[in-house]
């Protein structure tokens, strides 16, 4: 039969009927904003602790429901996302257990897996499926109007089951990971400590170490603060946006991902008194040797699609 061109294309059911997110920050709201975008889940519940954050949800309109009780929101719901820092996970399941359903998937978005999978699996029903998950996009800025629905777009979310090999937690991974291709994610299945010895070098290490950078420019007294200012644009800046991150957020990920930090950090450390040594002893061909090399890892971030080749992150294209 030709299909009627009047007729608007049938809309895919949605993988779950209800889902509950608890914390709607930046990326709880991303994920209330992307999956209702994607129309991956039918009902939305939004539970989040500060007054404020609830009365910007409630004026945002993007969730049925916003409510201080985790339990109320993961009432009858097929998946709890938890979207609070990684050191709240714990208390967040706890608090949301009493409404969770026998059988509902029970994820969150924390930037550390190890610590977080063992803390919300210590507070879960046991009838309930524990999928931890990470996905791989954030900005620097946090709280409800931060979100936006194409944050996952592309980008990577990492899920580290459990080790169970049973029909039912496999279905519900596999329900899981249609839920994020559906918001625009690619999916990645990995181990939890993998995942957290990753994460250290992509993402955890450039943070010390914008942070501390940072941290040190301001300390500085041969340089004047207004000097940091007015001249960020020659590198500075960008370590600027990076320490502008979530003190709280961050505060968490260093204390839970410890093990995998120090490691990094360790090698890091040899490798920058490597560099020292180079530059006291005038070894031109290592500093440009390595400099070479960094600058390929740029070109196949840019080539994977994961950032933009414009120069300067596109920042002085004329309008
Ligand atoms: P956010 O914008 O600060 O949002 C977190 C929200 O959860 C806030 O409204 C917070 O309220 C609320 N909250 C805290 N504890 C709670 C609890 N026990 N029950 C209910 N609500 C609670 O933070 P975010 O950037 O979305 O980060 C959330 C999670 O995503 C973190 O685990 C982080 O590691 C992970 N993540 C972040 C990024 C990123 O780039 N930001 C990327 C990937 C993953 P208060 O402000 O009062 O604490």
């Amino acid at each position: 039969m030709t299909p009627d061109p009047t007729t608007p294309p049938a809309r895919p059911a949605p993988v779950y009927a209800k889902m509950a997110v608890i914390g709607g920050g930046l990326i709880g709201g991303s994920v209330i904003r992307a999956a209702r975008a994607a129309g991956v889940v039918g009902e939305i519940a939004v539970a989040d602790a500060k007054p404020e954050h609830r009365a910007r949800l409630e004026a945002l309109g993007i969730a049925d429901e916003v409510t201080a009780d985790a339990a109320e929101a993961a009432r009858d719901a097929d998946l709890i996302v938890l979207a609070v820092p990684v050191m709240a996970m714990g208390e967040a399941t706890a608090a949301a257990a009493p409404g969770m359903k026998p059988g509902a998937t029970l994820s969150d978005v924390g930037s550390v897996k190890a610590w977080v999978a063992e803390a919300m699996a210590a507070k879960a029903p046991s009838d309930v499926f524990v999928v931890p998950g990470h996905p791989v996009a954030g900005t620097e800025q946090s709280g409800p109007d931060a979100g936006f629905a194409s944050l996952f777009q592309n980008r990577w979310t990492i899920l580290t089951p459990q080790k169970r090999a049973d029909a039912p937690y496999q279905a519900a991974v596999e329900r899981l990971t249609d839920f994020w291709l559906g918001l625009g994610a690619r999916v990645e299945l990995m181990d939890e400590k993998h995942h957290d010895l990753v994460l250290a070098v992509t993402s955890h290490l450039p943070h010390l170490i914008a942070y501390n950078i940072v941290g040190t420019a301001a300390d500085l007294e041969q340089v004047t603060q207004g000097e940091v200012m007015k001249y960020s644009a020659g590198g500075f800046r960008d370590f600027t946006r990076i320490a502008a991150s979530d003190p709280i957020m961050w505060r968490d990920v260093f204390l839970t991902n410890k093990d995998a930090v120090l490691e990094i950090l360790g090698r890091f450390n040899e490798d920058l008194q490597a560099l020292s040594r180079a530059i006291r002893w005038g070894e031109g061909d290592k500093l440009e040797a390595l400099f070479a090399r960094t600058r390929q890892i740029r070109l196949g971030i840019v080539a994977a699609g994961q950032e933009s080749a414009e120069p300067n992150f596109g920042r002085d294209r004329r309008g």
